[in-house]
């Protein structure tokens, strides 16, 4: 991402611009995780508390993406299958056109 201000480029978690110190408002975007055991303030992408050692949700909500990952997978499957029909459609429609079919015969 870039500075609002200056153009700079930030890293995407950047919370301000290091050159001109412009805020880039992702503070107010990024949720803050609390253990939901004992409370404690814990990092966005920590898989259980280090205090008590509680399981965050992070885990499951991984799954579900390796879920959509898959899901994506099968339907990318099913765009490269419809691709292939077609070109094989394209090349009758040419092989027709051409004659192949009688020369073969
Ligand atoms: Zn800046
Ligand atoms: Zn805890």
């Amino acid at each position: 991402m870039f500075c609002r201000k200056c153009g700079l480029e930030l890293f995407d978690n950047a919370k301000s611009c290091f050159e001109c110190g412009e805020k880039t408002g992702i503070e107010g975007r990024m949720k803050t995780v609390f253990c939901r055991k004992c409370g404690v303030e814990l990092f966005d992408n920590a898989k259980s508390c280090p205090e008590c050692g509680e399981q965050t949700d992070i885990e499951s909500n991984a799954q579900t993406s390796k879920e959509k990952e898959a899901q994506e997978t099968r339907s990318t499957f099913k765009g490269v299958l419809m691709v292939v029909g077609l070109l094989i459609a394209i090349w009758l429609t040419y092989a027709g056109l051409t004659g192949f079919w009688r020369a073969l015969g």
